[in-house]
């Protein structure tokens, strides 16, 4: 059930989030930034009818060559990508959510540990990669992104 660790971290009777569902959307991506415990931005894409997910710490590159950490988050249903709000206090993920951009995404390569793709947003135009991060720790969900 890819919605399930979603699903179980959040009350919907608490949370404006939606509780949402798995669907299609044709090839979407949105980057939120969400001031919480600490400022990151939330980049998401369409993939198997759920929103992949990973937080980036320092923001998301706008310039080729610049690497930045992606941590692998919880997948997120859909209808996560016109979200924009306040979590309340005391709910997972307290804090304010708003888009920083969003649009198209096609992926151009997929596999375990790297993918390409192809994005048609505001601020993220062109191609991207998302490459497993192989530091000393070997932390799965470590990831890097780059403008390519
Ligand atoms: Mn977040």
């Amino acid at each position: 059930m890819p919605l399930e660790e979603y699903k179980e971290k959040r009350d919907f009777e608490k949370t404006p989030e939606p509780a949402g569902s798995e669907g299609e959307a044709g090839g979407i991506f949105v980057v939120q930034e969400h001031q919480a415990t600490h400022l990151h931005w939330d980049f998401r894409f369409e993939l198997g009818g759920v929103l992949k997910s990973c937080a980036v710490p320092k923001g998301i590159p706008e310039e080729k060559k610049t690497k930045r950490l992606a941590v692998e988050v919880e997948d997120h249903p859909l209808e996560y990508a016109t979200f924009r709000g306040v979590i309340p206090k005391g709910e997972y993920g307290a804090g304010s959510v708003k888009i920083w951009d969003t649009g198209q995404c096609r992926i151009l390569e997929r596999d375990h540990d790297r993918y390409v793709l192809e994005l048609k947003g505001k601020r993220m135009i062109g191609r991207y990669a998302l490459v497993r991060f192989k530091g000393k720790e070997q932390k799965a969900k470590n990831w890097l992104i780059m403008k390519l």
